[in-house]
């Protein structure tokens, strides 16, 4: 890493290395996503990944959740390697997620949809799930309760047996939030959670997310609203065409000319 690279690392709200990217690269036949991507995301802080469309930021998530092996380089979290490893063993390690698209059961309730998500059910397991045996039913008790917490969490627990697909778009997005809670999760990766949301829903998003991370939780949000951005983040990325152009305090970030000629200075991005 270099000597500005680590006093940008430094000057940041959080403590030790918990994600870091190493020269990543990613290809997709003849499409290079990312090029020689370096990145380190600290304990404890909101760190935001920004950029045009297609500029590599959801692959960025898709390596690091184990959709993709990178092509080459190295993810690391908590010291240890995760590239190639599989998705449900790096959702246990601690990194969960949200989605750019919504991915919720359209016909399940919310609060089913945190349950399907939850630890609870996964230890649970089929055969007592079919059985209906005791064990079961106190995981199912206790993840009932756990979902509920985490309705209230995010603010929507007045909405806990409506289908997903009833909520309005806003509510979607924080029960998506509340579903990735569920795991546990060290690291929490939001691929733009304000997308379609008005402007008091992106006020309540950002104490949202400052809540999470207060909580104990990093926090990696990738989102192209910059208001809220420059509003919460400790620390921000920008890439551009698979490249990572520029990495500091949001202050250095906002000024800096490769960004503004790359981001900032282009037409706002449909979103
Ligand atoms: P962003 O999230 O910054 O808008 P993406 O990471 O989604 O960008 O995409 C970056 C580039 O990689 C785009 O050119 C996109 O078309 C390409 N890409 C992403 N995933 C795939 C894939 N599975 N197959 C082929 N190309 C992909
Ligand atoms: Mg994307």
């Amino acid at each position: 890493m270099s000597t500005e690279a680590n006093t940008v690392a430094q000057q940041g709200r959080g403590g030790r290395a918990m994600l870091e990217l190493q020269n990543l690269v990613m290809r997709f036949g003849g499409v290079t996503a990312l090029r020689e991507v370096n990145l380190t995301v600290n304990e404890g802080e909101i760190f935001a990944l920004i950029g045009p469309n297609g500029a590599g930021k959801t692959t960025v998530f898709n390596v690091v959740t184990g959709v993709y092996r990178p092509t080459e380089g190295q993810i690391r979290f908590l010291g240890e390697r995760i590239d190639g490893v599989k998705r449900f063993k790096i959702t246990r390690k601690g990194i969960a997620r949200t989605f750019q698209n919504i991915r919720l059961f359209h016909n399940m309730t919310a609060i089913e949809n945190i349950m399907v998500g939850s630890d609870a059910h996964h230890r649970a397991g089929m055969v007592s799930v079919a059985l209906g045996l005791p064990w079961h039913r106190k995981a199912e008790r206790e993840g009932r309760a756990l979902a509920m917490e985490l309705l209230d969490f995010v603010g929507i627990s007045h909405r806990a047996h409506d289908h997903a697909k009833n909520l309005p778009y806003g509510d979607q997005r924080r029960l998506e939030i509340a579903r990735a809670l569920a795991t546990n999760p060290k690291l929490l990766l939001l691929d733009e959670p304000a997308a379609g949301m008005n402007p008091a829903e992106k006020v309540a998003l950002q104490q949202l997310i400052r809540d999470i991370r207060d909580a104990g939780r990093t926090v990696l949000i990738i989102e192209h609203d910059m208001s809220l951005i420059m509003g919460i983040s400790d620390r921000i990325a920008v890439l551009d065409f698979g490249q990572k152009i520029a990495d500091g305090l949001p202050d250095e970030v906002r000024n800096d000319p490769r960004v503004v000629e790359a981001y900032l200075g282009a037409p706002a991005d449909a979103s």
